[in-house]
């Protein structure tokens, strides 16, 4: 409570109470286009469903948003039947580092190399095989570890697997971010 909201006209709103409802709800997955944010209800008020991130201190969240944009991108560029992948991208130095988990399929890892390389400056990372440094971030996060501010965005919707999630949290790390649709 308290926490100032913008509203469509610029000005801002103060949360007065917060309601939990305890009751089914259909419920829809929503997804904006380029930005993560929009107006919601009669007051128009400004929310955010892009990302959620651990580690860190940064709550600067454009990278991060960012980020998470261009894992879901390439996401959808691939056919349907090779999407049960996890995507992750980071941008160090002008260079965009594509991921993808080291247990997808050899059609869909052959498919994003396409995609990858048809893009200069960008580079495919193929995690190495099924272990922990197979996931999509945690690829990306042992090759470039050493780089200050850090930021990996990744295409799970359901956010780093629990492993994935107890490895970043216990790092000195800048940010994973993940879609919160
Ligand atoms: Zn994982």
């Amino acid at each position: 409570m308290g926490d100032r909201i913008r509203k469509a006209d610029g000005s801002y709103g103060q949360v007065q109470s917060i309601e939990v409802v305890n009751e089914p709800q259909w419920m829809f997955n929503l997804t904006v286009d380029q930005a993560h944010t929009f107006f919601v209800g009669k007051e128009q008020w400004l929310v955010h469903n892009a990302c959620s991130w651990l580690g860190g201190s940064s709550s600067n969240h454009s990278v991060g948003n960012n980020l998470v944009d261009q894992a879901e991108a390439y996401l959808r560029s691939l056919p349907r039947d090779l999407r049960r992948v996890t995507i992750g991208v980071t941008e160090i130095n002008g260079t965009r580092y594509v991921s993808i988990n080291g247990g997808a399929s050899s059609d869909a890892i052959s498919r994003l190399g396409q995609i990858v390389g048809n893009q200069p400056g960008s580079r495919l990372v193929v995690g190495n095989g099924f272990g922990s440094a197979g996931h999509a971030e945690r690829a990306l996060y042992d090759l470039f570890s050493s780089i200050e501010n850090l930021h990996i965005g990744i295409s799970r919707a359901a956010g780093p697997c629990p492993e994935c999630e107890g490895f970043f949290s216990g790092q000195n790390f800048t940010g994973l971010f993940w879609p919160n649709n």
